[in-house]
């Protein structure tokens, strides 16, 4: 049996962080990561394209949670604790300058998520945290004093117990067993499969500002839109898998979206659409896009509303005006299931929040039982803000034990 002050199981993100950060603030305690792989940091490494999309450039708490559709209310009072900025000094201080991108992701200049992975294991040499790599947790126990940890190797004794596996099914079937409530695992952050006349021949077309709505549910986001191979993808669409999560896995990925391409009222957008039939009488309709429109989208969005390549303003008639606003303001698609956003893809379910105190996150079921990252019930939408949620419980976790 080998003994240790503190034992993270997991060697992810959320792992790696509460581990150093436990070490360089209490050299005097002996920590330890068991990881089930032969390396740690798997996700890291792939992540944001194998850039590591390391957090997002929003520094206002309140603002932050909004990007957690399961951990916007938990998430505040610890984001007042270690937030954004605290990552960005924390990186800096050890060497490595992120940088903003346009819409607010922040990436290492170097753009390697290998930068990130050297940063850690520097650091968890530099504070002397034992990492035993091909350890995987079977079980763990408690007598109220003493964690009792068994893994495929060797057995672990501890008093502090971390747990940042991430999603895994067992851990999570090991927590229930101990008396923790599960929210059952769904995937979260997908593109949507849609097979459709209007989109079928445009992949790669962008539409920069569109308003999405689920029909029949409150369902709502806005944002770019990319049309696919496959449907549709980008923000507008991300943020609706992942706050639709749970309503969308129960209607099995099949459900009607209705897209304002526009961001105009009906009303408004035929009033417009009347005014260029005078103004532009002898031009095609096909031809001339408006609205900032992408040329390729308009045109398929013209052929939907019952004209050809030839039809000019000056012919349209009465119910061609109103397809085509219909087509602009309110399309209607067809949803048919779900596809992986660019491989990244992140788990909604997990430890109930409400079993978890969020000052220290420590269970309330368990003295000396911690946890941090996706093995919670928490997670956001793409941008860095899932990696967030990592540093700032692995950080609080680290903070609260170190003490
Ligand atoms: C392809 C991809 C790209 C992503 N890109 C980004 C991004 O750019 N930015 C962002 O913010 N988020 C991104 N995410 C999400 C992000 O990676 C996760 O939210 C984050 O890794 C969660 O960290 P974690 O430490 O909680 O879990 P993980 O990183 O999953 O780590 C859990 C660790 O525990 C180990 N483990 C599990 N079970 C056991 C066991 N029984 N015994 C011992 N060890 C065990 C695992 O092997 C693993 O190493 C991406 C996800 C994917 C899949």
């Amino acid at each position: 049996m080998i003994k240790k002050d503190v034992i993270i199981v997991g060697g992810g993100a959320a792992g790696f962080f509460a581990a150093i950060n436990i070490a360089e603030q209490n050299p005097k305690l002996s920590v330890a990561i068991l990881e089930r792989g032969k390396e740690g940091l798997g996700k890291v490494k792939v992540s944001g394209g194998g850039r590591c999309n390391v957090t997002h450039a929003e520094f206002m708490p309140q603002e932050l949670v909004l990007n957690y559709p399961r951990g916007e209310k938990e998430l505040l009072g610890p984001f007042h604790q270690f937030m954004t900025g605290d990552t960005i000094e924390w990186f800096e201080k050890r060497g490595i300058e992120l940088k903003i991108e346009e819409d607010g992701r922040m990436f290492p200049v170097s753009n390697s998520s290998q930068t990130i992975i050297n940063c850690f294991l520097q650091e968890a040499k530099k504070h002397k945290v034992d990492i035993y790599y091909n350890y995987s947790v079977i079980s763990f126990k408690t007598d109220n004093e003493f964690w009792e940890i068994e893994t495929s190797k060797e057995n672990f004794i501890t008093e502090k117990l971390v747990v940042a596996t991430g999603s895994n099914t067992k851990i999570w079937k090991l927590l229930e067993h101990l008396g923790h409530s599960i929210s059952p695992p769904v995937p979260s952050l997908f593109t949507f499969n849609i097979k459709d006349e209007r989109i079928k021949d445009i992949p790669g077309v962008v539409a920069s500002n569109v308003e999405i709505k689920v029909i029949d549910t409150d369902l709502y986001s806005e944002g770019p839109l990319l049309i696919t191979h496959w449907g549709m993808s980008a923000p507008a669409i991300l943020k609706l898998s992942a706050f639709g999560a749970l309503e969308l896995a129960k209607r099995n990925y099949k459900f009607q979206i209705e897209i304002n391409f526009i961001r105009k009222s009906f009303g408004n957008c035929l009033d417009i659409l009347k005014v260029l039939k005078q103004d532009l009488a002898k031009k095609t309709v096909y031809k001339s896009a408006q609205f900032e429109m992408p040329k390729r989208l308009w045109q398929q969005l013209i052929l939907a509303s019952h004209m050809d390549i030839e039809t000019r303003w000056a012919d349209m008639n009465k119910m061609q005006l109103e397809a085509l606003a219909n087509q602009l303001t309110k399309a209607i698609f067809y949803v048919d299931g779900k596809s992986t956003f660019k491989e990244e893809f992140v788990t909604a379910g997990g430890i109930d929040l409400k079993e978890v105190n969020f000052k220290t996150f420590e269970s309330k079921l368990y003295k000396n039982l911690y946890f941090a990252g996706e093995v919670l019930n928490i997670d956001a939408v793409t941008g860095g803000f899932n990696f967030q949620n990592a540093w700032t419980s692995g950080f609080i976790v680290a903070k609260h034990i170190s003490k």
